[in-house]
């Protein structure tokens, strides 16, 4: 499980241009909005991030007018998620918000006060997961395959260190997509799709995913980029269009942007220019390219790097970027692959419900 909330020293504390009451607050590499004096730098604090969903106690009944969220049903695994508040990126007097921040003592008397400590559980706090789209929800194979890594992106903000550690060094570029994750592959001769979360029945058509295979021939296009990688494969890829996420993009049809590929057999990433090759020979988009990058930033030059318009449609604002290496690369921070997201803040102040 995903930390969400956690203790952390208050790095540093500024006015807010025009605003009296209210201060910026710096958590890790976030910044926060505060009551004038309510934190100094080198508090310990309880800092919960974005899409932290709090539970409904009356310690946080005062977020309920602007954070409400009911009670949601999984259509497809049945899963429950309790009514509670949601914390999302806001914007105070100019100021962006990311995440919110508490004293220590709303935690209960046994839980740990370390700085790093994990407090989500000893606070109940859960994930906040936007409804599933309707019509992506059919027969199911089962949970998402052990063979296979879930895709999944850290935040730059919690990576200072990461950033310091590779500077200097040449990252690729990608535009982050706001759709639904699509994982399709061949194994020992068998094709197979996977939403985000599980291994569906790519016989159903009710399911959007399995249509979009239908439709591009994946199978087909995964046995010919087998046959060239010489291994087994999966792609990953972000479906996007109309009947997904409000097809933020205005497109006209329903399509696929491919972000990584997969060598079954040797349980790792295709580099990045090969992967590209075989994209291209087998006739498969990529997700936008944007170049690469010398990283030589701060947190906050990333997050102002990352702002900007859709390479899709120029009229919408990005979701953010993905940063990885042209090979991939393992990251003791991460506890896995290089690779994380940079979120454009106007994109979640502008779609963020
Ligand atoms: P959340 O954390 O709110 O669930 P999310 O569903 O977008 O957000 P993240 O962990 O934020 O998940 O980001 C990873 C996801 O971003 C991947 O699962 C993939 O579906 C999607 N994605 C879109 N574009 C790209 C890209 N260019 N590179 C990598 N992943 C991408
Ligand atoms: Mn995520
Ligand atoms: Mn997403």
């Amino acid at each position: 499980m995903r930390t969400l909330a956690s203790i952390q020293t208050v790095n540093a504390v500024e006015p807010i241009p025009g605003a009296e009451a209210i201060e910026r607050v710096r958590v890790l590499g976030w910044w926060v909005v505060g009551k004038t004096g309510e934190y100094r730098p080198g508090d310990r604090v309880v800092y919960c991030e974005i899409d932290s969903l709090l539970p409904e106690r009356p310690e946080f009944e005062f977020l309920r007018a602007g954070s409400f969220k009911p009670a949601l049903t999984d259509p497809v695994t049945g899963e429950v998620t309790p009514a509670g508040f949601r914390i999302k990126t806001v914007r105070l007097r100019g100021q962006v918000s990311q995440g919110i921040c508490f004293p220590l003592a709303i935690l209960p008397a046994d839980a740990p006060t370390a700085e790093g400590a994990d407090v989500t559980a000893a606070l109940g706090v859960r994930k906040w997961e936007p409804p599933a789209p309707a019509g992506f929800a059919g027969r199911v194979k089962g949970p998402f395959p052990g063979f296979l890594s879930k895709t999944d992106e850290t935040r730059v903000q919690l990576l200072e260190a990461v950033l310091e550690r590779h500077r200097g060094r040449t990252f690729v570029v990608t535009e982050k997509l706001d759709g639904t994750s699509f994982t399709a592959f061949l194994r020992d001769g068998e094709f197979g799709a996977c939403s985000r979360n599980l291994w569906l029945d790519e016989t159903d058509e009710s399911n959007g995913l399995v249509r979009v295979a239908r439709a591009l021939n994946l199978e087909e296009k995964l046995r010919e980029a087998r046959d060239r990688l010489g291994a087994d494969v999966a792609v990953q890829a972000e479906v996007i269009g109309p009947g997904v996420q409000g097809n933020k993009y205005g497109l006209n049809d329903i399509g696929l942007r491919v972000f990584s590929v997969l060598d079954l057999g040797a349980g790792r990433w295709v580099d990045h220019a090969a992967a590209a090759d075989v994209l291209a020979a087998v006739g498969l988009p990529p997700v936008p390219q944007l170049g690469t990058l010398v990283l030589d930033h701060t947190v906050d030059q990333l997050v102002a790097f990352a702002e900007g318009t859709s390479a899709l449609n120029p009229r919408v604002q990005r979701e953010g970027v993905v940063l990885r290496p042209p090979a991939e690369e393992y990251d003791p921070d991460l506890g896995g692959r290089l690779s994380f997201k940079v979120i454009n803040p106007k994109f979640l102040l502008k779609f963020d419900e």
